[in-house]
């Protein structure tokens, strides 16, 4: 996916601020943050939506989940409490098409979202 700006921070091209990275895995700041932490957890592979997701995939999936709690213990967040996203196409709001969870804390949720 030669113009997915997520799969050139997976593969290097540009870095973003890492906060955890594994064979499979990176996780890193957001651009635009909504909360104290805002973390995009991704998988390296170019997947485009929560719908592209396949079984053979369930290990990774549960990768990102993982990811995200490492990033949130990191950030002194994991007691407090956090919340994880992923939004799946258009009316969900998704803006960049290579499968991302968000991990937001560090202020008071609420809910519904909006
Ligand atoms: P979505 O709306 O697709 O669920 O979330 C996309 C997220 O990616 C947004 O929160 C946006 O701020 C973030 N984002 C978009 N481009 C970049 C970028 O180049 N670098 C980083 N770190 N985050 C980005
Ligand atoms: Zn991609």
């Amino acid at each position: 996916m030669g113009d997915c700006i997520f799969c050139k921070m997976a593969n290097g091209e540009i870095r973003p601020d890492v906060v955890y990275e594994d064979d499979q895995v990176l996780a890193f700041r957001d651009l635009n943050p909504q909360a104290p932490t805002h973390v995009l957890v991704i998988p390296k592979r170019h997947i485009s939506t929560l719908n592209e997701l396949s079984p053979a995939d369930a290990e990774l999936t549960g990768r990102l989940f993982l990811a995200a709690r490492e990033v949130a213990e990191a950030d002194g967040i994991a007691e407090r409490g956090y919340r994880t996203v992923i939004n799946c196409n258009a009316e969900a709001g998704q803006s960049v098409f290579h499968v991302h969870l968000h991990v937001l804390g560090g202020r008071p949720m609420r809910w519904p979202p909006g």
